[in-house]
């Protein structure tokens, strides 16, 4: 690829250009401070056995494995090709466009994360199709994976997460107000897919990210 942002999409696509390897990120190990099996202090350092440094329990020697978790989003996409973004209701990123998604609870499968959260934020029913893509974001410590998704119910109403849903033609995306680069490559991942003569529009700075 020529003329693209570090940030830019790789094999495994990522949102920023902070470096991997540097281990747990500094607000997650502050909410990690205890060991969950006897309470004492977790300190972290060189462990037996494991090829990195690891959050241990010095009384009990339990390892506070760190792992991202999954964010499972949906590009839902009307009969005649429209596609549905929301405007966030909450920070990070109030007011600005992104698609419907959220945390994958741990007894659900992501197919069902993807109908259940975007009924939840937008009102609508969607039937999950294919992945349009799967983004690192080392700093939030999760990976979000974003479907397409074929609209098949339901309607909007306003709730905590959502003051509005917008359903724009692959020409009008509104990619000055999306939130997050997530949402710009699975967006523009989507694009590639379903209108690769549209040009690739870049990622501004100044948006939330
Ligand atoms: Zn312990």
């Amino acid at each position: 690829m020529t003329g693209e942002a570090p940030a830019d999409r790789g094999p495994d696509a990522r949102s920023t250009d902070i470096p991997s390897g540097r281990g747990v990120p500094r607000w997650l190990g502050a909410m990690l401070k205890f060991c969950a099996r006897c309470g004492v202090e977790l300190q972290f350092g060189a462990v037996a056995g494991e090829d990195r440094e690891r959050l241990v329990c010095p009384g009990c020697g339990f390892i506070a494995y760190v792992n991202p978790r999954l964010v499972v989003t949906t590009l839902p996409v009307t009969d005649d090709g429209r596609l549905i973004l929301l405007r966030r209701g909450i920070e990070p990123g109030r007011g600005w466009w992104a698609q419907p998604g959220g945390f994958l609870e741990v007894d659900e499968t992501v197919a069902e994360a993807a109908v259940r959260e975007t009924r939840e934020e937008t009102g609508l029913l969607v039937e999950p199709g294919e992945i349009v893509g799967l983004y690192s974001r080392l700093e939030a410590a999760v990976v979000v994976i974003a479907f397409e998704a074929r609209v098949v119910g339901g309607t909007f109403r306003p709730n905590p997460e959502a003051l509005e849903i917008g359903a724009f033609p692959p020409e009008a995306i509104p990619w000055s107000g999306i939130a997050f680069k997530t949402t710009y490559w699975a967006i523009r991942d989507w694009l590639r897919r379903v209108r690769p003569d549209l040009p690739a529009q870049r990622w501004r700075e100044g948006q939330p990210g």
